[in-house]
Parts: structure tokens; C-alpha cells; sequence
């Protein structure tokens, strides 16, 4: 085990949007040291949902930069620039750029930020108080297994979150029943099967049905969709509605009692869980064209249809018990292939619940957040633990929204140098949530 000598001022967890765009930000302020550890050898945004077509839910303003320094290097439009593709760019004329293009320029980003690490994994992290307080930050090289130990004033987490998998649908094999998450990598067995069913409503699986859908005639397999939810139902995008993911709303939601945000947020699904408009039009189009001149579809959408167990069938292939809840009647399904659709959850490392004596935690087990996104502790000292996974019972529905991350940042880095180097707008949307 290597122990470097030098103390960081700060170390990040994990590189994902939020923690690069910090990363990005902090590139550009004098005075302040970081590194940033991530465990995959390069940058990589949600890689088995880049399908070809898919674009994201926030505008390229909301790069990693932009919305706290429009001048910044690491801007999205420099990308472009720097990439020769202003005028194609220009007369694309859309907000709205290909998930594709946001992993390639967060890449882009990435190789040029000495302070970015990958294929290292901080596997611990430990606070000591002694001759001077700090906390050591335990890393594994993925490749080698070799363990180095850094010093650093403060830490920021940005793990992230990881797919959720029912534990109902793990007695299959994982090759053929798989997450969303996956999609890509399993492309080509999707062309091979004879029937595929996606399980979940949300944006994910509306994505993965419609390049199925795509596909379906070409590749002849039966493809079926199944959700508990009453409908496809659609995302709430309505422009007023968007100003949720406002530094207002958070800061309207951060100051709500405890219990009251719990049912507020369980209440919002429809903000961030269902489907975007034009993936549902999509998909419609698709099921409107095949069905002129009646032809036999092989293709069904169930809705209202809790799937309870997976079982391997003798013969092959899956058998999916499924539940009506309105007629109270349990229903039987066959496919070879499932894809899951079951949603996300957030991501905190083991090492973070062991640090129990330090950090202050609620009711229901979640550690407690200030208002300027570090956790509390029951420990006075100088050194904090900066946040961006896991807070959206205390920072409310846009926790993971990329248009908030700037915002977020900018808090962070006015709290970590004690000075405003970002100024913080106090009213940005045209509607008021408190009185
Ligand atoms: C398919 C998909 C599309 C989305 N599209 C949008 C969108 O268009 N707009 C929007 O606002 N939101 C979108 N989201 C939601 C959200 O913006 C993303 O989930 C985003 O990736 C969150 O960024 P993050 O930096 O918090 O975490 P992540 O992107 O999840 O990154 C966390 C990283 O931490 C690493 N890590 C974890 N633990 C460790 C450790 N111990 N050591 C080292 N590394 C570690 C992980 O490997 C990972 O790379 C989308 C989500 C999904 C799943």
C-alpha cells in the first residue's frame, strides 16, 4: 500500500456528469487542488442506453459548464467549435443534442482534466482528527489491485446511482433477462430471439420497446410490453411545470419538514418517471404504420400488469406470472428474452454507512444534508463531505436533473473556497412556491 505525501484539497468519488462538471469548474479557479477517482478506465455516460437516436432531456445549455461561466473552455459550443462543426451545428438548430454527442463531449472534457483518475475505485475512507484533520482516501487500481492512500481536505461524492433489478426476476439467467442498462451490449440477441417482453413504463423502457419496435418486422419476434402502471403515461414537460428543476424549488423543498418532502416527492413521479412525449408519438407512429392493411402485429402492450416471478420453462424460454391488480386475476406469459425496465437507485458506497459515528443520520437510515449540499456530522471540524448522490429526500425532485448539477456546483465551490466565485441568483423562474 502506497501513501502519497501531498493533501488534496479536495477528492471526488466517482466521475459522472456532476462530478466532472465540478471538475471542469474547479480547472479554471486558482488556489484550489482536487482529484477526482473514477472506477471505469474512461469516461462513460449510462454506455447500454446510447442507443442511436435518443437525445437529452435538458437543453445543451445545461452542459458542464455554461450556466455558471458561459466563457469557460470546457463548454459544450467549444466542443463543437473545436470539432469543426459549428455550421452543422447551426443549422441542425436544436436544443435538444443526441445523448451520443453529450457522452463524446463529456469525453472530450475528461481527456483534457489532469485531475480526472480512472480505472481506480476509492474502496475506503477514513477521518482522523489527531495532529491534523484530514481524511485518507483509500484507491484500488482496478487493473493491478493496487491500493494507494491519499490525503485530502475534503471530499465530494458522485456516485451515483445503480439499476435496480427485482429480486423476482433473478432466478433466470442474466443473459436473458436483463436491465435496460444493458440494452446496447445485448442488441444482437435481441435480433435472434423469438419473442422479447420490456417490463417498466418509465423513459428507459419506452426507448428500448421503440428500437425494438424498429426492428420487430425485419427480425420477426413477438414483442410484447408489460407495466403495473394504469398507462404509458407521459412525462410532465410542460414549461411551468420544468420550473421544478429550478434552484427556487430546491430551495422552497429544502425547508419543508422532513415527513412533508417524503410524501411531496413520492407524489412527483410523473416530473421524472414517465415517458417523454416524442418517444410516445414515436412509438405510436410505428404501431399505426405496421397495422395498415391489418396485418398481424405480433406486438402487445399490457398495462395495469404486475409481473410477480420469471420462471425457467423446461422447454425453454420464460414463463412470467403476472397480476392484473384491478381484476384481481393472475395471467401467465411467455418470452425468451426480458428486458427490465425497473429504474435506478441511488448509489452510496459501504464505506459511506460505516462512517456512522461521523455522519448524522435519520429516521429511515439516510444521512442528513445542509442546504449547501454537505453532510452532516456529528463531529466539529473544518473537513466536509460534499454531496451529490442520494439527496433526493432532502433536495427534492431535480437530485439527479444535469440542469440543477451547475447550480449545485457553484454552491460547492463558493463553500470550498469561502468566497463567491459564483454568484448565486436568488429568484430565476417566473412562478413563487413559498408565500
Ligand atoms: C439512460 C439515462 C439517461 C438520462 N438522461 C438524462 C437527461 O437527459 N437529463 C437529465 O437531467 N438527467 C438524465 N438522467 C439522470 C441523471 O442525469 C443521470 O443518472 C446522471 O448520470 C447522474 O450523474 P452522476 O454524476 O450523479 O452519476 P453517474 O453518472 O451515475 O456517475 C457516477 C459514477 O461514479 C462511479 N463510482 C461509483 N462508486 C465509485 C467508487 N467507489 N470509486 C470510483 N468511482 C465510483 C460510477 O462508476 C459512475 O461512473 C439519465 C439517466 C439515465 C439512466
Amino acid at each position: 500500500m502506497d501513501q502519497q505525501e501531498k493533501i488534496y484539497d479536495l477528492i471526488g468519488i466517482g466521475i459522472g456528469p456532476f462530478n466532472l462538471s465540478l471538475a471542469a469548474l474547479l480547472d479554471e479557479i486558482d488556489g484550489v487542488e482536487p482529484l477526482f477517482f473514477e472506477q471505469k478506465e474512461g469516461f462513460d455516460w449510462h454506455p447500454g442506453m446510447l442507443i442511436e437516436g435518443t437525445k437529452m432531456q435538458v437543453p445543451f445549455i445545461a452542459d458542464l459548464v455554461t450556466m455558471a461561466d458561459p466563457t469557460n473552455p470546457y463548454s459544450f459550443l467549444n466542443y463543437i467549435s473545436k470539432n469543426e462543426r459549428m455550421y452543422q451545428f447551426y443549422f441542425l438548430q436544436r436544443l435538444d443534442i443526441p445523448r451520443r454527442e453529450y457522452n463524446d463531449y463529456c469525453q472530450w472534457v475528461a481527456k483534457q482534466l489532469d485531475s480526472c483518475q480512472f480505472g481506480q475505485r476509492v474502496t475506503n475512507i477514513r477521518h482522523y482528527k489527531d495532529n491534523k484533520e484530514l481524511f485518507e482516501v483509500e484507491v484500488t487500481h482496478m487493473n493491478s489491485g493496487e491500493v494507494e492512500v491519499y490525503c485530502t481536505k475534503h471530499l465530494v461524492m458522485g456516485t451515483g446511482s445503480v439499476p435496480v433489478m427485482p429480486q423476482s426476476f433473478r432466478n433466470a439467467s442474466s443473459e436473458d433477462v436483463f436491465h435496460t442498462a444493458d440494452f446496447l451490449s445485448n442488441r444482437d440477441r435481441c435480433r435472434k430471439a423469438d419473442s422479447i417482453t420490456v417490463v417498466g413504463s418509465g423513459q428507459s423502457a419506452a426507448e428500448a420497446f421503440r428500437e425494438l419496435l424498429r426492428e420487430q418486422r425485419d427480425c420477426g419476434y413477438q414483442l410484447d410490453w408489460i407495466t403495473r402502471s394504469a398507462g404509458f403515461e407521459s412525462m410532465e414537460e410542460s414549461k411551468l411545470s420544468l420550473e421544478h428543476f429550478s434552484p427556487d424549488y430546491v430551495n422552497y423543498f429544502y425547508q419543508l419538514p422532513q415527513h412533508q418532502k417524503d410524501e411531496i416527492f413520492a407524489s412527483q413521479g410523473l416530473y421524472y418517471k414517465g415517458i417523454s412525449n416524442h418517444t410516445i408519438n414515436d412509438i405510436y407512429n410505428l404501431l399505426y404504420e405496421y397495422s395498415v392493411g391489418r396485418e398481424e402485429l405480433n406486438i402487445g402492450l399490457q398495462v395495469l400488469s404486475e409481473v410477480k416471478e420469471i420462471r425457467p420453462k423446461v422447454e425453454g424460454g420464460y414463463e412470467l406470472e403476472c397480476y392484473h391488480y384491478q381484476k384481481g386475476e393472475t395471467f401467465t406469459h411467455h418470452s425468451d428474452l426480458v428486458i427490465a425496465a425497473t429504474g435506478y437507485k441511488p448509489y452510496v458506497p459501504d464505506f459511506v454507512h460505516h462512517l456512522e459515528d461521523f455522519l448524522e443520520w435519520d429516521e429511515k437510515g439516510r444521512y442528513k444534508v445542509t442546504k449547501d449540499y454537505r453532510l452532516v456530522k456529528t463531529k466539529e471540524t473544518a473537513n466536509e463531505i460534499y454531496v451529490h448522490s442520494g439527496i433526493s429526500h432532502t433536495h427534492g425532485v431535480g437530485s439527479t436533473n444535469l440542469g440543477l448539477s451547475i447550480h449545485r456546483n457553484k454552491v460547492i465551490i463558493n463553500h470550498l473556497t469561502g468566497r463567491e466565485v459564483f454568484p448565486i441568483n436568488e429568484k430565476n423562474i417566473f412562478q413563487s412556491f413559498n408565500v
